[in-house]
């Protein structure tokens, strides 16, 4: 049997509640519906602050100006075009953004689009649209340079060409795990890198073997003169780390050499890529090429925000920080089309 309240017995009963079961109580009500909202405030006062910078040309100089259906706009002094809070970031043009905060609250929690699409009275296509919307997000965000030992391997998933209606399905054969014997054009190489700290990198390069070309791609921009790599001994690496004149200590997997001098060695990321395969085979059972990176996006993003103690909080606030969400969502299938044609 249901018992209609009204507020003042909501609240009469709030009140018997202790203060620790009231403020849990209220911080859960809060995650579920509110927590975009906070988030979006807090990026609205930076903008109001000055802190902030335009999403279409990056210049830190711009003015307030007028309002946009309910939200503050700003008119770079630069370029000359307007933005808002929402231009760039996953959330620009969305619609229903009443149904975000629990949309993120059932993410967090890793259900599937039927049941997100049940729960939440909404199609399974948007539910899936927004679960890549969110995860593109996490495209740049956190990417510092490596500092100190950093760990960097390939690792293989089965190619496939299904993109296009990747709803959860459990096909046969996605997105396996392979071993590095037999690389062939039908797997899709992932540079996995990681340093002793906290900067990690999960980059899908190119269908079989990859060229150094594809590892200054992936990590290129976040080495720096304290990075000291280590890898096996592909030549792909060897080149990477002369190119840039890194301290490189390469490992002779093939003679069984596993650590180097104690400390060198790349068990940490193969670690990593053994609970990421775990991950999308258990939850997703595989997944398609295409939306590959975005998974690879939220394995990072768990792993980044691993000690967190508000999860959903802090995962909305980074995923919300990267106003070039959008551009890379509208990427994934340009991105896809790079990977079905053979780069030799
Ligand atoms: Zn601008």
């Amino acid at each position: 049997m249901y018992i209609i309240m009204d507020k003042q017995q909501i609240k009469e009963a709030l009140l018997k509640l202790s203060s620790s079961e009231r403020s849990a109580l209220l911080s859960e009500v809060e995650s579920e519906q509110d927590i975009h909202s906070k988030v979006l405030a807090k990026h609205r006062e930076q903008l109001n602050n000055k802190q902030g910078c335009c999403p279409h040309c990056g210049n830190n100089k711009y003015r307030k100006h007028g309002i946009d259906k309910g939200s503050q706009r700003y008119k770079c002094k630069r370029c000359g075009r307007t933005f808002t809070e929402y231009t760039g970031t996953w959330m620009a043009r969305l619609h229903k953004k009443d149904l975000v905060g629990k949309y993120l609250k059932l993410m967090e929690q890793e259900l599937s689009l039927d049941k997100i699409k049940v729960q939440l009275g909404i199609n399974k296509k948007t539910a899936f649209d927004w679960r890549h919307k969110i995860l593109s997000g996490f495209q740049q965000t956190d990417k510092g340079s490596f500092e100190g030992i950093t760990e960097s391997d390939d690792t293989f998933f089965r190619f496939s060409e299904k993109g296009s209606r990747d709803l959860d399905r459990k096909p046969r054969k996605r997105g396996g795990v392979v071993t590095k014997r037999g690389i062939s054009d039908q797997l899709v190489a992932v540079i996995v890198t990681a340093d002793r700290g906290t900067q990690t990198d999960l980059t899908v390069t190119r269908r079989g073997r990859i060229k150094k070309a594809d590892i200054a791609q992936a990590i290129g921009d976040r080495i720096s003169q304290q990075t000291i790599l280590c890898s096996d001994s592909h030549a792909s690496y060897k080149g990477f780390a002369i190119d840039n004149n890194l301290e490189h200590h390469a490992l002779r997997s093939d003679l069984g050499q596993r650590v180097s001098n104690g400390i060198y060695h790349i068990q940490h990321v193969n670690a990593i890529d053994s609970r990421l395969k775990q991950w999308l085979r258990g939850r997703f059972g595989g997944v398609s090429t295409k939306y590959l990176q975005k998974y690879l996006n939220w394995f990072r993003a768990k792993e980044l925000l691993k000690q967190s103690t508000h999860f959903i909080r802090d995962f909305t606030d980074k995923s919300l920080q990267d106003i070039a969400a959008i551009n890379h969502y509208k990427a994934t299938q340009h991105n896809f089309e790079k990977l079905c044609i053979l780069q030799r």
